[in-house]
Protein backbone atom coordinates (compact mmCIF):
# COMPACT_ATOMS: atom_id res chain seq x y z
CA UNK A 1 0.00 0.00 0.00
CA UNK A 2 1.11 3.33 -1.12
CA UNK A 3 1.93 5.74 2.12
CA UNK A 4 2.06 8.48 -0.94
CA UNK A 5 -0.59 11.30 -0.43
CA UNK A 6 -1.46 12.29 -3.49
CA UNK A 7 -0.98 16.88 -3.86
CA UNK A 8 -4.40 18.53 -3.67
CA UNK A 9 -5.83 19.86 -6.53
CA UNK A 10 -6.72 23.02 -6.25
CA UNK A 11 -5.86 25.53 -8.70
CA UNK A 12 -6.92 25.24 -12.56
CA UNK A 13 -3.46 24.40 -13.84
CA UNK A 14 -3.30 21.55 -11.08
CA UNK A 15 -6.64 19.82 -12.98
CA UNK A 16 -5.64 20.69 -16.06
CA UNK A 17 -2.51 19.12 -15.98
CA UNK A 18 -4.12 16.29 -13.72
CA UNK A 19 -6.12 15.74 -17.09
CA UNK A 20 -9.55 16.64 -15.40
CA UNK A 21 -12.22 19.29 -17.34
CA UNK A 22 -13.22 21.48 -14.94
CA UNK A 23 -16.78 23.10 -14.82
CA UNK A 24 -14.82 26.44 -15.57
CA UNK A 25 -13.00 25.24 -18.19
CA UNK A 26 -16.29 23.63 -19.68
CA UNK A 27 -17.78 26.91 -19.56
CA UNK A 28 -14.90 28.90 -21.26
CA UNK A 29 -15.35 26.02 -23.91
CA UNK A 30 -19.12 26.80 -24.70
CA UNK A 31 -18.72 30.32 -24.94
CA UNK A 32 -15.54 30.53 -26.98
CA UNK A 33 -16.97 28.00 -29.32
CA UNK A 34 -13.97 25.31 -28.16
CA UNK A 35 -13.79 22.00 -27.17
CA UNK A 36 -13.17 21.33 -23.43
CA UNK A 37 -9.88 19.31 -24.21
CA UNK A 38 -8.56 22.43 -26.39
CA UNK A 39 -8.95 24.40 -23.11
CA UNK A 40 -7.75 21.91 -20.70
CA UNK A 41 -4.44 20.88 -23.03
CA UNK A 42 -3.42 24.93 -22.65
CA UNK A 43 -4.61 25.86 -18.89
CA UNK A 44 -2.19 23.14 -18.46
CA UNK A 45 0.81 24.64 -20.36
CA UNK A 46 0.16 28.14 -19.51
CA UNK A 47 -1.26 29.42 -22.46
CA UNK A 48 -4.72 29.97 -21.66
CA UNK A 49 -5.36 31.32 -17.78
CA UNK A 50 -8.71 30.95 -16.33
CA UNK A 51 -8.64 33.70 -13.58
CA UNK A 52 -10.98 32.39 -10.94
CA UNK A 53 -10.29 32.84 -7.19
CA UNK A 54 -12.20 29.77 -5.43
CA UNK A 55 -14.11 32.46 -3.24
CA UNK A 56 -15.65 33.65 -6.02
CA UNK A 57 -16.33 30.80 -7.83
CA UNK A 58 -18.76 29.77 -4.91
CA UNK A 59 -20.23 33.53 -5.34
CA UNK A 60 -21.31 32.41 -8.60
CA UNK A 61 -18.41 34.55 -10.79
CA UNK A 62 -18.72 33.29 -14.55
CA UNK A 63 -14.93 31.80 -15.64
CA UNK A 64 -13.55 33.56 -18.30
CA UNK A 65 -10.46 32.72 -20.62
CA UNK A 66 -7.29 34.85 -21.07
CA UNK A 67 -4.73 33.01 -24.01
CA UNK A 68 -4.09 31.65 -27.03
CA UNK A 69 -7.22 31.13 -29.69
CA UNK A 70 -9.95 32.84 -27.26
CA UNK A 71 -11.50 36.16 -27.77
CA UNK A 72 -9.37 39.29 -26.39
CA UNK A 73 -10.81 40.28 -23.31
CA UNK A 74 -11.40 43.76 -21.90
CA UNK A 75 -10.72 45.12 -18.43
CA UNK A 76 -12.29 48.37 -17.02
CA UNK A 77 -10.55 49.92 -14.11
CA UNK A 78 -12.30 52.07 -11.06
CA UNK A 79 -12.28 52.23 -7.74
CA UNK A 80 -12.41 54.75 -4.75
CA UNK A 81 -9.43 56.90 -4.86
CA UNK A 82 -7.70 59.34 -1.66
CA UNK A 83 -8.92 62.99 -3.67
CA UNK A 84 -12.04 61.70 -4.82
CA UNK A 85 -13.72 59.25 -2.67
CA UNK A 86 -17.22 58.76 -4.17
CA UNK A 87 -18.50 55.20 -3.66
CA UNK A 88 -21.87 55.84 -5.48
CA UNK A 89 -19.72 57.04 -8.91
CA UNK A 90 -17.49 54.19 -8.67
CA UNK A 91 -20.70 52.03 -8.23
CA UNK A 92 -22.04 53.66 -11.40
CA UNK A 93 -19.16 52.72 -13.57
CA UNK A 94 -19.54 48.92 -12.36
CA UNK A 95 -22.58 49.00 -13.72
CA UNK A 96 -21.41 50.30 -17.44
CA UNK A 97 -18.72 47.40 -17.16
CA UNK A 98 -21.39 44.62 -16.89
CA UNK A 99 -24.04 46.01 -18.88
CA UNK A 100 -21.56 47.26 -21.79
CA UNK A 101 -19.60 43.56 -21.96
CA UNK A 102 -16.29 44.13 -19.70
CA UNK A 103 -14.97 40.91 -18.99
CA UNK A 104 -13.07 42.03 -15.79
CA UNK A 105 -12.88 44.99 -13.15
CA UNK A 106 -10.03 46.01 -11.72
CA UNK A 107 -10.60 47.60 -8.58
CA UNK A 108 -7.40 50.19 -8.47
CA UNK A 109 -9.12 51.56 -4.47
CA UNK A 110 -6.53 53.20 -2.75
CA UNK A 111 -7.43 54.96 0.41
CA UNK A 112 -11.13 54.95 2.74
CA UNK A 113 -12.88 51.48 2.88
CA UNK A 114 -11.07 49.95 0.21
CA UNK A 115 -11.65 46.62 1.88
CA UNK A 116 -15.89 46.99 1.98
CA UNK A 117 -15.50 48.17 -1.90
CA UNK A 118 -13.81 45.28 -2.92
CA UNK A 119 -15.73 42.47 -0.70
CA UNK A 120 -18.89 44.14 -2.11
CA UNK A 121 -17.41 44.12 -5.53
CA UNK A 122 -16.95 40.11 -5.29
CA UNK A 123 -19.90 39.74 -4.08
CA UNK A 124 -22.11 41.53 -6.25
CA UNK A 125 -19.93 40.96 -10.02
CA UNK A 126 -19.89 37.91 -12.09
CA UNK A 127 -17.04 39.58 -14.01
CA UNK A 128 -12.97 38.75 -12.97
CA UNK A 129 -12.28 41.16 -10.35
CA UNK A 130 -8.61 41.95 -10.37
CA UNK A 131 -6.37 44.31 -7.62
CA UNK A 132 -2.93 45.76 -7.51
CA UNK A 133 -2.94 45.10 -3.08
CA UNK A 134 0.53 47.78 -3.41
CA UNK A 135 -1.78 50.18 -3.67
CA UNK A 136 -3.96 49.58 -0.98
CA UNK A 137 -0.86 48.58 1.29
CA UNK A 138 0.04 51.65 2.43
CA UNK A 139 -3.90 52.66 3.50
CA UNK A 140 -4.42 48.85 4.83
CA UNK A 141 -1.68 48.92 7.21
CA UNK A 142 -1.50 52.61 7.87
CA UNK A 143 1.61 53.23 7.72
CA UNK A 144 4.12 55.20 5.66
CA UNK A 145 5.58 53.48 2.52
CA UNK A 146 9.45 52.93 3.44
CA UNK A 147 7.90 51.60 6.98
CA UNK A 148 5.84 48.88 5.24
CA UNK A 149 7.96 45.43 6.10
CA UNK A 150 7.80 42.56 3.22
CA UNK A 151 5.35 40.93 5.88
CA UNK A 152 2.88 44.06 5.69
CA UNK A 153 2.50 43.81 2.41
CA UNK A 154 2.34 39.77 2.11
CA UNK A 155 -0.28 40.32 4.44
CA UNK A 156 -2.31 42.48 2.31
CA UNK A 157 -1.59 40.14 -0.67
CA UNK A 158 -2.97 37.17 1.64
CA UNK A 159 -6.05 39.43 2.57
CA UNK A 160 -7.20 40.22 -1.57
CA UNK A 161 -6.84 36.44 -1.80
CA UNK A 162 -9.11 35.56 0.70
CA UNK A 163 -11.62 38.10 -0.14
CA UNK A 164 -12.09 36.01 -3.71
CA UNK A 165 -9.96 38.55 -6.11
CA UNK A 166 -9.37 36.27 -9.51
CA UNK A 167 -6.26 37.96 -10.54
CA UNK A 168 -3.92 40.31 -9.06
CA UNK A 169 -1.14 42.51 -10.30
CA UNK A 170 1.94 41.98 -8.66
CA UNK A 171 5.24 44.03 -9.54
CA UNK A 172 7.67 40.99 -8.98
CA UNK A 173 10.04 41.70 -11.98
CA UNK A 174 11.52 44.80 -11.09
CA UNK A 175 14.51 43.59 -9.05
CA UNK A 176 18.28 44.98 -8.16
CA UNK A 177 19.22 44.27 -11.75
CA UNK A 178 16.61 45.61 -13.61
CA UNK A 179 16.91 48.72 -11.36
CA UNK A 180 20.49 48.44 -12.21
CA UNK A 181 19.69 48.69 -15.91
CA UNK A 182 16.97 51.42 -15.20
CA UNK A 183 19.76 53.54 -13.61
CA UNK A 184 22.51 53.05 -16.43
CA UNK A 185 20.51 53.52 -19.26
CA UNK A 186 17.97 56.05 -18.09
CA UNK A 187 14.83 56.65 -19.99
CA UNK A 188 12.86 59.39 -20.68
CA UNK A 189 10.29 58.89 -18.70
CA UNK A 190 11.59 57.41 -15.53
CA UNK A 191 9.04 54.76 -14.28
CA UNK A 192 5.43 55.25 -15.09
CA UNK A 193 4.10 52.49 -13.68
CA UNK A 194 1.98 53.48 -10.20
CA UNK A 195 2.95 50.39 -8.56
CA UNK A 196 6.18 50.04 -9.91
CA UNK A 197 7.23 52.93 -8.88
CA UNK A 198 6.17 52.38 -5.29
CA UNK A 199 8.59 49.81 -5.36
CA UNK A 200 11.17 50.88 -6.70
CA UNK A 201 10.76 53.73 -4.07
CA UNK A 202 10.73 51.26 -1.24
CA UNK A 203 14.02 49.34 -2.55
CA UNK A 204 15.90 52.54 -2.95
CA UNK A 205 15.21 54.08 0.51
CA UNK A 206 15.42 50.69 2.62
CA UNK A 207 18.14 49.04 -0.06
CA UNK A 208 16.04 46.10 -0.25
CA UNK A 209 15.46 43.73 -2.70
CA UNK A 210 11.87 43.68 -4.18
CA UNK A 211 10.11 41.66 -1.34
CA UNK A 212 7.27 40.13 -4.39
CA UNK A 213 10.88 39.37 -6.18
CA UNK A 214 13.03 37.83 -2.97
CA UNK A 215 9.70 35.81 -1.60
CA UNK A 216 8.32 34.77 -4.94
CA UNK A 217 7.55 31.02 -3.56
CA UNK A 218 5.88 32.06 -0.54
CA UNK A 219 4.20 34.30 -2.85
CA UNK A 220 2.86 31.63 -5.09
CA UNK A 221 1.91 29.56 -1.81
CA UNK A 222 -1.18 32.32 -1.05
CA UNK A 223 -1.98 32.23 -5.18
CA UNK A 224 -1.86 28.65 -5.13
CA UNK A 225 -4.30 28.41 -1.83
CA UNK A 226 -7.21 30.35 -3.71
CA UNK A 227 -6.25 30.75 -7.24
CA UNK A 228 -5.20 33.36 -7.43
CA UNK A 229 -3.87 34.13 -11.46
CA UNK A 230 -0.84 36.08 -10.64
CA UNK A 231 -0.80 39.07 -13.01
CA UNK A 232 3.53 40.06 -13.76
CA UNK A 233 3.34 44.13 -13.00
CA UNK A 234 5.48 45.73 -15.84
CA UNK A 235 6.68 48.22 -13.57
CA UNK A 236 9.04 49.47 -16.34
CA UNK A 237 6.26 49.66 -19.16
CA UNK A 238 6.95 52.68 -21.83
CA UNK A 239 5.53 55.97 -20.45
CA UNK A 240 6.32 57.31 -23.49
CA UNK A 241 7.09 56.60 -27.20
CA UNK A 242 10.83 58.00 -26.90
CA UNK A 243 10.94 54.93 -24.18
CA UNK A 244 9.50 51.80 -26.06
CA UNK A 245 11.34 48.51 -26.40
CA UNK A 246 14.17 49.93 -24.29
CA UNK A 247 17.18 47.99 -22.25
CA UNK A 248 14.60 48.54 -19.40
CA UNK A 249 11.71 46.82 -20.07
CA UNK A 250 13.06 43.99 -22.34
CA UNK A 251 15.27 43.45 -18.78
CA UNK A 252 12.34 42.93 -17.16
CA UNK A 253 10.59 41.24 -19.42
CA UNK A 254 13.31 38.40 -19.39
CA UNK A 255 12.77 38.49 -15.67
CA UNK A 256 9.27 38.27 -16.06
CA UNK A 257 9.52 35.29 -18.41
CA UNK A 258 11.49 33.32 -15.57
CA UNK A 259 9.32 33.88 -12.93
CA UNK A 260 5.91 32.63 -15.16
CA UNK A 261 8.03 29.13 -15.17
CA UNK A 262 8.32 29.18 -11.48
CA UNK A 263 4.63 30.08 -11.02
CA UNK A 264 3.56 27.11 -13.15
CA UNK A 265 5.58 24.66 -11.51
CA UNK A 266 4.47 25.44 -8.32
CA UNK A 267 0.96 25.37 -10.15
CA UNK A 268 -0.16 29.24 -9.85
CA UNK A 269 -1.74 30.52 -13.25
CA UNK A 270 -0.17 33.46 -15.05
CA UNK A 271 -0.45 36.36 -17.35
CA UNK A 272 2.27 38.81 -18.27
CA UNK A 273 1.53 42.63 -18.35
CA UNK A 274 2.86 45.15 -21.32
CA UNK A 275 3.18 48.75 -22.47
CA UNK A 276 2.23 51.44 -22.25
CA UNK A 277 3.06 53.66 -25.06
CA UNK A 278 4.79 52.63 -28.63
CA UNK A 279 4.67 53.58 -31.67
CA UNK A 280 2.74 51.80 -34.10
CA UNK A 281 5.46 49.45 -35.99
CA UNK A 282 6.84 48.64 -33.16
CA UNK A 283 4.07 46.72 -31.42
CA UNK A 284 3.84 43.82 -33.45
CA UNK A 285 7.27 43.10 -32.58
CA UNK A 286 6.95 43.93 -28.93
CA UNK A 287 3.54 41.56 -28.83
CA UNK A 288 6.18 38.20 -30.55
CA UNK A 289 9.26 38.93 -28.20
CA UNK A 290 6.74 38.94 -25.12
CA UNK A 291 5.20 35.91 -25.49
CA UNK A 292 8.60 34.24 -26.73
CA UNK A 293 10.17 35.28 -24.02
CA UNK A 294 7.55 34.49 -21.32
CA UNK A 295 7.07 31.02 -22.68
CA UNK A 296 3.31 32.23 -24.11
CA UNK A 297 2.21 33.18 -21.59
CA UNK A 298 -1.36 35.63 -21.90
CA UNK A 299 -0.49 39.08 -22.24
CA UNK A 300 -2.72 41.52 -20.54
CA UNK A 301 -1.47 44.89 -22.24
CA UNK A 302 -2.62 48.47 -21.31
CA UNK A 303 -3.14 50.25 -25.13
CA UNK A 304 -0.44 50.41 -26.05
CA UNK A 305 -0.89 54.35 -26.72
CA UNK A 306 0.30 55.21 -30.56
CA UNK A 307 1.26 58.75 -29.53
CA UNK A 308 2.34 60.62 -26.68
CA UNK A 309 -0.32 64.31 -27.55
CA UNK A 310 -3.49 63.04 -28.27
CA UNK A 311 -4.65 64.27 -24.84
CA UNK A 312 -8.20 64.03 -23.80
CA UNK A 313 -8.45 61.28 -26.65
CA UNK A 314 -6.55 58.70 -25.21
CA UNK A 315 -9.02 56.08 -25.80
CA UNK A 316 -8.48 56.61 -29.14
CA UNK A 317 -4.77 56.50 -29.28
CA UNK A 318 -4.66 52.81 -26.97
CA UNK A 319 -7.66 51.54 -29.51
CA UNK A 320 -5.24 51.91 -32.43
CA UNK A 321 -2.52 50.12 -30.46
CA UNK A 322 -4.73 47.85 -28.69
CA UNK A 323 -6.07 46.62 -32.05
CA UNK A 324 -2.74 46.20 -33.48
CA UNK A 325 -2.19 44.65 -30.15
CA UNK A 326 -4.29 42.06 -29.85
CA UNK A 327 -4.20 41.20 -33.57
CA UNK A 328 -0.35 40.45 -32.89
CA UNK A 329 -0.92 37.88 -30.13
CA UNK A 330 -2.25 40.32 -26.69
CA UNK A 331 -4.85 38.45 -25.19
CA UNK A 332 -6.22 40.95 -22.51
CA UNK A 333 -6.95 44.41 -23.04
CA UNK A 334 -6.57 46.97 -20.45
CA UNK A 335 -9.30 50.12 -21.28
CA UNK A 336 -7.96 53.52 -21.58
CA UNK A 337 -10.70 56.67 -20.92
CA UNK A 338 -10.50 59.75 -22.47
CA UNK A 339 -9.26 60.98 -19.09
CA UNK A 340 -6.14 59.15 -19.04
CA UNK A 341 -3.09 61.50 -17.65
CA UNK A 342 -5.63 64.05 -17.02
CA UNK A 343 -8.03 63.09 -14.02
CA UNK A 344 -10.11 59.94 -12.34
CA UNK A 345 -12.77 59.11 -15.22
CA UNK A 346 -16.28 59.72 -15.04
CA UNK A 347 -18.94 57.26 -15.64
CA UNK A 348 -19.11 59.01 -19.25
CA UNK A 349 -15.27 58.25 -19.64
CA UNK A 350 -15.63 54.93 -18.43
CA UNK A 351 -18.09 54.09 -21.10
CA UNK A 352 -16.23 55.88 -23.61
CA UNK A 353 -13.03 54.05 -23.06
CA UNK A 354 -14.62 50.83 -22.48
CA UNK A 355 -16.32 51.02 -26.02
CA UNK A 356 -13.57 52.11 -27.12
CA UNK A 357 -11.18 48.79 -26.30
CA UNK A 358 -14.21 46.57 -26.92
CA UNK A 359 -13.85 47.60 -30.61
CA UNK A 360 -10.66 47.38 -30.97
CA UNK A 361 -10.68 43.84 -29.50
CA UNK A 362 -13.74 42.76 -31.64
CA UNK A 363 -11.44 43.87 -34.48
CA UNK A 364 -8.44 42.11 -33.94
CA UNK A 365 -10.53 39.02 -32.81
CA UNK A 366 -11.81 39.25 -36.61
CA UNK A 367 -8.20 39.50 -37.79
CA UNK A 368 -7.16 36.83 -35.48
CA UNK A 369 -9.98 34.66 -36.95
CA UNK A 370 -11.26 33.83 -33.45
CA UNK A 371 -14.37 31.54 -33.98
CA UNK A 372 -17.38 33.08 -34.71
CA UNK A 373 -16.31 36.34 -34.21
CA UNK A 374 -17.89 38.19 -37.36
CA UNK A 375 -20.91 36.37 -36.88
CA UNK A 376 -22.53 39.77 -35.52
CA UNK A 377 -20.94 41.80 -38.06
CA UNK A 378 -22.48 39.77 -40.88
CA UNK A 379 -26.06 40.21 -39.30
CA UNK A 380 -25.72 43.28 -39.21
CA UNK A 381 -24.65 43.48 -42.76
CA UNK A 382 -27.95 41.99 -43.40
CA UNK A 383 -29.88 44.17 -41.22
CA UNK A 384 -28.36 47.24 -42.89
CA UNK A 385 -29.62 45.79 -46.30
CA UNK A 386 -32.88 45.24 -45.17
CA UNK A 387 -32.80 48.62 -43.47
CA UNK A 388 -34.43 46.81 -40.40
CA UNK A 389 -33.43 49.75 -37.58
CA UNK A 390 -34.54 47.00 -34.51
CA UNK A 391 -32.06 44.45 -36.11
CA UNK A 392 -29.48 46.54 -36.14
CA UNK A 393 -29.40 47.63 -32.26
CA UNK A 394 -29.35 43.76 -31.34
CA UNK A 395 -26.13 43.33 -33.53
CA UNK A 396 -24.34 46.97 -32.28
CA UNK A 397 -21.66 46.30 -29.71
CA UNK A 398 -23.73 49.53 -27.86
CA UNK A 399 -27.06 49.79 -29.00
CA UNK A 400 -27.98 52.21 -26.67
CA UNK A 401 -26.07 54.69 -27.97
CA UNK A 402 -26.56 53.92 -31.86
CA UNK A 403 -30.44 53.92 -31.30
CA UNK A 404 -30.65 57.30 -29.13
CA UNK A 405 -28.76 59.65 -31.76
CA UNK A 406 -31.18 57.34 -34.44
CA UNK A 407 -34.06 58.98 -32.84
CA UNK A 408 -33.05 62.34 -31.89
CA UNK A 409 -32.89 62.80 -36.16
CA UNK A 410 -36.61 60.88 -37.57
CA UNK A 411 -35.80 60.87 -41.10
CA UNK A 412 -38.72 62.06 -43.37
CA UNK A 413 -38.56 59.20 -45.36
CA UNK A 414 -39.58 56.04 -43.89
CA UNK A 415 -36.97 53.34 -43.29
CA UNK A 416 -33.34 55.50 -44.32
CA UNK A 417 -31.82 57.84 -41.73
CA UNK A 418 -31.25 61.88 -42.58
CA UNK A 419 -28.01 61.49 -43.83
CA UNK A 420 -29.13 60.94 -47.18
CA UNK A 421 -32.41 60.72 -46.78
CA UNK A 422 -34.48 60.01 -50.21
CA UNK A 423 -31.08 59.47 -51.75
CA UNK A 424 -30.62 56.67 -49.09
CA UNK A 425 -28.36 53.98 -51.34
CA UNK A 426 -29.43 50.88 -49.61
CA UNK A 427 -33.19 52.24 -50.80
CA UNK A 428 -32.22 52.74 -54.35
CA UNK A 429 -30.71 49.41 -54.90
CA UNK A 430 -33.27 47.55 -53.01
CA UNK A 431 -35.61 49.29 -55.49
CA UNK A 432 -34.30 48.44 -58.09
CA UNK A 433 -33.68 44.71 -57.46
CA UNK A 434 -37.59 44.62 -56.32
CA UNK A 435 -38.35 46.21 -59.21
CA UNK A 436 -40.39 49.02 -58.13
CA UNK A 437 -40.09 52.69 -59.02
CA UNK A 438 -37.27 54.75 -58.27
CA UNK A 439 -38.88 57.64 -57.35
CA UNK A 440 -35.80 60.17 -56.97
CA UNK A 441 -36.73 64.12 -57.92
CA UNK A 442 -40.22 63.31 -58.76
CA UNK A 443 -41.84 63.96 -56.01
CA UNK A 444 -41.00 67.46 -54.61
S1 LIG B 1 -29.77 57.11 -45.51
FE1 LIG B 1 -27.62 56.87 -46.07
S2 LIG B 1 -26.57 56.52 -44.11
FE2 LIG B 1 -28.74 56.24 -43.73
S3 LIG B 1 -29.12 54.08 -44.01
FE3 LIG B 1 -29.47 54.97 -46.02
S4 LIG B 1 -27.47 54.87 -47.06
FE4 LIG B 1 -27.09 54.51 -44.88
Amino acid sequence: MSTQTEPKLVTQIDFARAGQITPQMKEVAEREHRDPEYIRERVADGRIAIPANIVHIKKGMRAFGVGEGLSTKVNVNLGISGDKADAAEEWKKVKIAEDFGADAIMDLSNSGKTRQFRQQLIDETPLMVGTVPMYDAIGYMKKPLVKLTKDDLFEVVRAHAEDGVDFMTIHCGINKSVTKTFKETGRLMNIVSRGGSLLFGWMEVTGNENPFYEYFDELLEICHEYDVTISLGDSCRPGCLYDSNDATETAEMIELGKLCKRAWAAGVQVMVEGPGHMALDEIAANMKLQKRLCHNAPFYVLGPLVTDIGVGYDHITAAIGGAISASSGADFLCYVTPAEHLCLPNAQDVLDGLMATKIAAHAADIAKKVPHARDMDDKMGQARRKLDWDAMWKCALDPVTGKKRYEESPAATEGTCTMCGKMCAVRTVNKVFEGTTIDLGMED
